[in-house]
């Protein structure tokens, strides 16, 4: 079923069947769903995966892919890329963090279990050579095509059957089909319309996050590190809130700052405005201004902790944003979107070979049991990390003792040995092993 040009780039099937059979459909071409589709794909799958954009589509996004998001890169088998030695990928050997008088450099940690690198690319490029990943793999991929809602088994609706699309011809008709697949993987994204359509609903109570992000111009040729800061204000106050600037390839930066819903500031500051307001206060020598800025400044939500559950509904497995599995102490979503894309892979893969949808269960327990704890912990994180004052304190107590940074930017980084643990490994693993799993 793959349809490519001889390259491994995708090509999207224009006319898809109006009736198609698959193994697994999958539902949005992101890194969640490009990368499940590849795993199904390498263990012999037939995966049909439907994407409303075309590649190269543009996401708003920090493009950080810390050390985690480059062992899950390793992991999928792009090892170039992973390296930064591709033209749009750019490599960086830690984190710069400024807060009060405080610039400190974190390299990333020399550790068995994790790569001492990581890298930067736009979500342009990172979502599309995926996507060409999963079709190099055998996955079939149709771009420009919208999944409009499940398909039921039976009118009980308690098992999918497949999924509904839509795709508009150039032409100006539309075309409308099915997919009929015994596992529907939903990797939609943070709305998850399909998710809804399964009733599965955002849990309020779980953290979530807003970022906006910006393009720019600099004068800084020789930026080899991440930077983090503590600094974001709005009309002078302190916000408990975090910025960043990215460096890419091509010379530009990714500048945003990102805040929880924790924080009473959530709702009705200008993120655009407070974003403008910290860029004017940056030093002249760094070359970033409102006049350095190209392209669309944009901002999304980040849903954090599992706010969507249970993860497995009637043959169909929420991966990535769409289960909310953006980590709430950093914001960082693709390396865990990769990640359960292989253990989502997985459980479909020996549900399918044995026919048995109890063996999907095999997902959320593996899910629970490598981040469960963690994200419990990140659930009081972000309650504590919405008070100004305590940001006030990181900033002020917490900036000026590296050795405590240190330990801060591991934890927050989830960069955690679990067989040769040092000390710091054996306190994160034994903090997330004392609460409950999220
Ligand atoms: C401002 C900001 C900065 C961020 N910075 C970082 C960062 O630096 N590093 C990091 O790791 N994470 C970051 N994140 C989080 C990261 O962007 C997400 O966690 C990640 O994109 C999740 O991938 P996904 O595949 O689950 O979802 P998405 O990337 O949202 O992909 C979902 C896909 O599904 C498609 N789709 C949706 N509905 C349908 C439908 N009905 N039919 C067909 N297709 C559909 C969409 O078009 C999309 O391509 C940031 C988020 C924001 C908002």
């Amino acid at each position: 079923m793959t349809d490519t040009d001889g390259t491994g780039a995708p090509t999207a099937q224009t006319a898809p069947e109006p009736v198609t059979h698959a193994d697994v459909v999958v539902v949005g071409a992101g890194p969640a769903g490009a990368a499940t589709a590849r795993f199904l794909a390498d263990a012999g799958r037939d995966v049909v995966v439907i994407e409303k954009a075309t590649f190269p589509r543009d996401k708003v996004c920090g493009d950080a892919l810390t050390p985690r998001a480059v062992r899950a890169l390793q992991r999928l088998g792009l090892h170039q890329e992973a390296e930064g030695r591709v033209p749009g990928w750019h490599r960086q050997r830690g984190l710069r963090m400024y807060g009060g008088r405080t610039v400190l450099d974190l390299p990333w940690p020399e550790l068995p279990d994790w790569p001492a690198h990581s890298v930067t690319a736009t979500r342009e490029l990172f979502d599309h050579t995926l996507a060409q990943h999963a079709v190099a793999g055998g996955a079939t991929l149709w771009e420009g095509t919208e999944v409009t809602g499940p398909v039921w088994l039976t009118s009980s609706q308690e098992r999918v059957a497949g999924v509904t699309w839509r795709q508009r011809r150039e032409d100006g008709t539309t075309a409308t089909g099915t997919v009929r697949a015994p596992i529907v993987i939903v990797a939609d994204g943070n709305s998850s319309r399909l998710g809804i359509a399964l009733g599965l609903h955002r849990d309020r109570k779980r953290p979530m996050g807003v970022a906006i992000r910006a393009y720019h111009d600099h004068a800084r040729p020789d930026l080899d590190m991440m930077e983090g800061f503590l600094e974001i204000t709005s009309n002078g106050k302190l916000l408990p809130a975090y910025g960043w600037i990215f460096p890419l390839d091509d010379g530009t930066v990714n500048v945003g700052w990102g805040q929880l819903d924790s924080s009473r500031h959530f709702r009705g500051v200008s993120y655009r405005g407070i974003l403008e307001e910290w860029i004017a206060s940056m030093p002249a020598e760094w070359g970033i201004s409102a006049e350095t800025s190209h392209g669309r400044t944009k901002s999304a939500g980040l849903p954090m902790s599992h706010n969507r559950r249970p993860m497995v509904r009637g043959g169909a497995l929420l991966v990535g944003d769409a289960a909310g599995m953006v980590n709430p102490f950093n914001g960082e979503g693709i390396s865990y979107a990769i990640e359960a894309g292989e253990m989502a892979a997985e459980a479909a893969d020996l549900a399918l070979a044995h026919s048995d949808d109890a063996l999907l269960q095999g997902y959320p327990r593996a899910v629970t049991e490598q981040w469960g704890g963690y994200y419990r912990l990140g659930i009081v994180f972000a309650a504590v990390m919405g008070n100004p004052t305590i940001m006030r304190l990181c900033r002020d107590y917490g900036m000026p003792r590296p050795a405590l940074m240190r330990f801060v930017f591991r934890f927050m980084a989830h960069l955690v040995d679990r067989r040769s643990a040092d000390g710091i490994d054996r306190i994160i693993n034994g903090l997330s092993r004392a609460v409950p799993s999220a």
